[in-house]
């Protein structure tokens, strides 16, 4: 390719809204074999809703959803806007918080009104000594219908589970189907549960899902998808997903992501719609001159 035609091609992308911060990419994308995906806040619109809230023997609705809703005002996850705005909807006031932690991958803790408060996946729990058993069935069922179930410790006890829906961007089954019709493989690499992620690569048909990955396991699982099928672009919202961006051929970023995943990225999707994505390997191949 010559540098005109680069320039060109990324032009008429920028058109598109696709935005190459690295003119290598172009040329790198016209031959990825395969496209993996982060969920929440890119497949996912990011800003998912409190659906369901099941209690465990001995504990009260209102006192639980405000506890845990004062750990989660202060962490920055989706999952926590959620229950703070579910919180908020039923009037509930926020206690008094202390020593907050979050336990990236897992959850967050902290005291609220001096009462000890733990929420998060279940191997949050597991690691709290918590057996989550008794909520076992439901956690399926949620699971099973793209719902991502949590889990709530109030002094230690197990208290309540919890689930939260992320509905699908609108601009995401396009994007998928573009993505096989140009031949690709497509992989979706996630934190989230394995029922709840195989629940929604079953509705988008994705080949291969990656799930219940801690953050430092994504390039891992970068390298071990480019070891199995060849050139790989992976996309990305997240401070969790700068690693996965850099480690991959081309990396693509969500425009209103993180700014540390904008800057490891190659290419930057300022609208956010996956379309983006298809449309930049097309335009790959056809500037580059390998049309199929
Ligand atoms: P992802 O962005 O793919 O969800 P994360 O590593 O951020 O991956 O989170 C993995 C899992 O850890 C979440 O699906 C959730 O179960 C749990 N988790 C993380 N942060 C929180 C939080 N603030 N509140 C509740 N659960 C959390
Ligand atoms: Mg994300």
């Amino acid at each position: 390719a010559t540098p005109t035609s680069i320039m060109v091609g990324s032009g008429r992308a920028a058109e598109l809204g696709v935005l190459f911060r690295q003119g290598e990419a172009l040329q790198l994308l016209k031959d990825a074999k395969v496209v993996a995906l982060d969920k929440t806040g890119t497949l996912t619109r990011g800003k998912p809703e409190l659906t369901d809230l099941f209690l465990a023997e001995g504990f009260e609705r209102g006192m639980v959803l405000a506890r845990v809703a004062t750990v989660e005002d202060r962490s920055e996850h989706p999952i926590a806007r959620a229950i703070v705005a579910a919180a908020e909807a039923e009037n509930l006031a926020l206690g008094q918080l202390e020593n907050f932690e979050s336990v990236t991958g897992y959850g967050v803790r902290a005291t609220v009104d001096g009462v000890r408060v733990e929420i998060g996946a279940d191997r949050f729990m597991a690691q709290l000594g918590l057996d989550v058993a008794i909520f076992a069935g439901e956690a399926q069922r949620l699971g099973d219908e793209a719902k991502t179930p949590l889990y709530a410790a109030v002094d230690g006890r197990l208290a309540a589970m919890l689930a939260v829906a992320d509905p699908l961007k609108d601009g995401t089954p396009a994007a998928i189907r573009a993505l096989h019709d140009l031949g690709l493989k497509v992989s979706m690499i996630t934190g989230d549960n394995r029922r709840t992620a195989e629940a929604i690569a079953r509705q988008l048909g994705i080949d291969e899902v990656v799930a219940e990955v801690l953050p430092d396991g994504k390039v891992a699982a970068v390298e071990r998808l480019k070891a199995a099928h060849g050139r790989l672009a992976f996309v990305g919202d997240g401070i969790n997903d700068a690693p996965a961006l850099a480690a991959a051929d081309v990396g693509l970023a969500i425009g209103s992501g993180t700014d540390i995943a904008i800057e490891a990225a190659d290419v930057v999707l300022m609208s956010g719609d996956l379309r983006g994505v298809p449309t930049a390997i097309a335009l790959s191949r056809a500037t580059l001159g390998n049309i199929r």
